[in-house]
């Protein structure tokens, strides 16, 4: 186990008091779909100060979009990799935290937009880690890296492809990969164990939460993806890769405020069965429209 920092991490005070206004408004605690706060965007985008979220698991993203590292025997996997000037802030956060980035042996890209693989390169580059995407979303990060002319800036050689109901197993810590098209073709979902004082709970991350489209084959994918996830996902964490959409820092300054023996706030098993029924009621409801 590695030596952690024990001072309590804090927002960036003009995020606090964005968060904390926009969750309030939002009152979203019990799990139903908050939207995107007002003015937040990639081009506003600012870091917040790392932390630890369970005993293997921390936050290494900004305000607007989200990175994590999951911490296991034989080194790290990173997911997301920000964008743009934060391409090298998971490795900041990471020397903040106390864990080595030149420990990351696996960096997980969740989907092919840039706000998560813009930063690839860069760490691919540092950490000399396999990159793991589906193969629609490498090809979508492809084109895109192709089509604005970015590929000295961005382009990494294709490497792992992530496969519906694989695995990814690192010293004791095994991921398991699901293929959920709606918001990109190729979004990966994940689950895995995460632990705080010996007790274990179950996350899930579902990066793709949203849909940047009206079409009904868009809205068809969306609507089994959320389908399956209503089987597949009851999990005791519910994460996302924007921090909004699962009142993430809302759960962080509790976490942050809790006494010795208070429950991580984290873990709300109610989250993710009252989410999926509120995106697709509302899903199928575009369908109906689009048809
Ligand atoms: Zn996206």
């Amino acid at each position: 186990m590695k030596t952690i920092h024990h001072a309590r991490p804090r927002l960036a005070v003009a995020a606090l008091a964005f968060f904390l206004g926009s969750m309030l408004a939002a009152g979203d605690a019990h799990g139903q779909a908050s939207p995107r706060p007002q003015g937040l965007g990639a081009g506003t985008a600012q870091p917040v100060t790392p932390f630890r979220i369970f005993d293997n698991l921390y936050y290494v993203g900004l305000d607007f979009v989200c990175a994590y590292v999951i911490e296991t025997s034989e080194g790290l996997i990173l997911i997301d990799t920000l964008f743009g000037d934060f391409a090298g802030h998971t490795a900041d956060a990471m020397e903040q935290l106390g864990l080595d980035p030149l420990d990351v042996e696996y960096i997980i890209v969740t989907h092919g937009h840039n706000d998560h693989y813009g930063g690839l390169k860069t760490m691919q580059e540092l950490t000399g880690a396999r990159v793991m995407m589906a193969e629609a979303d490498w090809a979508l990060m492809e084109e895109t890296i192709r089509r604005n002319g970015e590929e000295d800036a961005l382009g990494v050689p294709r490497d792992m492809v992530t496969e519906d109901g694989g695995t990814l197993t690192l010293g004791d810590t095994t991921i398991n990969l699901y293929v959920t098209p709606g918001h990109t073709d190729g979004v990966t979902s994940m689950e895995f164990s995460v632990f705080e004082d010996g007790e274990e709970f179950e996350v899930f991350m579902w990066p793709g939460p949203t849909l940047n489209s009206n079409d009904a084959p868009a809205l068809e994918n969306f609507v089994a993806t959320i389908r399956r996830l209503q089987d597949l996902a009851r999990p005791d964490v519910w994460l996302h890769s924007h921090p909004w959409s699962v009142s993430f820092f809302d759960k962080y300054e509790r976490l942050a405020a809790r006494s010795d023996g208070d429950p991580n706030p984290y873990v709300n098993p109610g989250e993710a069965p009252v989410f999926l029924a509120q995106r697709l009621e509302d899903a199928e409801r575009r369908l109906a429209d689009a048809r």
